[in-house]
């Protein structure tokens, strides 16, 4: 099928951007790399009159450290992080995951921004970004606000951005010494959504404890979800391997996984402790610099 007929917008500012979604509302809808807009638009599920197409604004394509944080401009290319020196050395939990998002022809195209304001849960940054503990910075034609991503998602492909808002950039803390992350994905073949994925971002504390931990599940709810009671069982913990795995246990019983093609509930909730237990004892390993 081909879309329904929509009007083309490429504005020369975010100011213009901003201005014609504050006059369209939902009637509008913003193109970034177009790989989850476009194929909706072209089974008509999605029937925007309007496309504002933000390609071409350079300020969305940060990719820098500044003030405390790594702020990742909206329009950053998942190709980008991939190939990032700075995201291998120092932000490996990004890394891992640009480098398993769909084929290259979807990395060089598809954006971070894009892809957390699709709300796919099976959508590997939602997690990425959930371990991380991210901020979206969020602009409208009459001011800023940063929304948490833990209030973020709403439910499957629907965020708490109103019609009007766009997201400039997604900032995280800084990396610093003792800390470390890690992406697992399992998919049915190369370059596939997941079935099961499992994001962990962790910080020693000085006398070698776990002082803060993320972790994130795709693909195994409504949203990307917080495995929140794991994180609370690796707080505090030595993080050896008793604690990792009752922690991955933890992560496995919040899961909310359904039964597809890709397996069963039973099978999903198992790969979910497996892979939690990988990505844990990958983070620890990482942020002792034994790796
Ligand atoms: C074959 C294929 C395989 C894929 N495999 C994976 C995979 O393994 N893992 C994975 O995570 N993803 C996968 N994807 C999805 C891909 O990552 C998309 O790039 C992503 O979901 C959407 O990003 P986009 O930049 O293309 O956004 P678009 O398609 O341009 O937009 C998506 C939505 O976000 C909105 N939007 C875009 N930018 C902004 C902004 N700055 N502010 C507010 N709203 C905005 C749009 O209006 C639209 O509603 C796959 C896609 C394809 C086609």
């Amino acid at each position: 099928m081909i879309p329904a007929a929509f009007d083309y917008h490429r504005p020369a500012s975010l100011a213009d951007a901003l201005s014609v979604l504050d006059e369209l509302g939902w009637d509008a809808k913003l193109l970034a790399g177009g790989q989850s807009l476009i194929p909706a638009m072209r089974f008509r599920l999605a029937e925007p009159t309007a496309i504002v197409d933000l390609n071409g604004l350079a300020e969305l394509e940060r990719f820098e450290e500044a003030d405390g944080y790594l702020h990742i401009g909206a329009l950053v290319r998942h190709a980008t992080i991939a190939d990032s020196g700075l995201a291998r050395e120092r932000y490996p939990l990004l890394a891992d995951a640009a480098a398993v998002i769909a084929d290259p022809l979807v990395r060089n195209r598809g954006t971070v921004g894009g892809s957390l304001i699709h709300a796919d849960p099976a959508g590997d940054w939602g997690s990425v970004m959930l371990a991380y503990r991210a901020e979206l910075a969020v602009r409208r034609v009459d001011g800023d606000r940063i929304v948490p991503i833990d209030e973020l998602f709403v439910t499957t492909f629907m965020t708490s951005l109103e019609p009007s808002e766009l997201v400039t950039s997604v900032r995280i803390p800084a990396a610093g010494t003792g800390q470390g992350g890690a992406y697992e994905k399992l998919e049915r073949k190369v370059g596939d959504f997941a079935t099961v994925g499992v994001a962990a971002q962790i910080a020693l504390a000085p006398d070698g404890t776990v002082g803060a931990v993320g972790i994130g599940l795709t693909a195994v709810g409504a949203t990307n979800l917080r495995a929140a009671a794991a994180e609370q069982e690796l707080l505090g913990s030595s993080a050896d391997e008793a604690a990792i795995a009752s922690a991955a246990a933890r992560a496995a019983a919040e899961s909310n996984p359904s039964a597809d093609g890709r397996g069963s509930e039973e099978y999903k909730r198992d790969m979910v402790r497996v892979l939690t237990a990988r990505a844990l004892r990958r983070s620890v390993e990482r942020a002792r610099g034994t790796v």
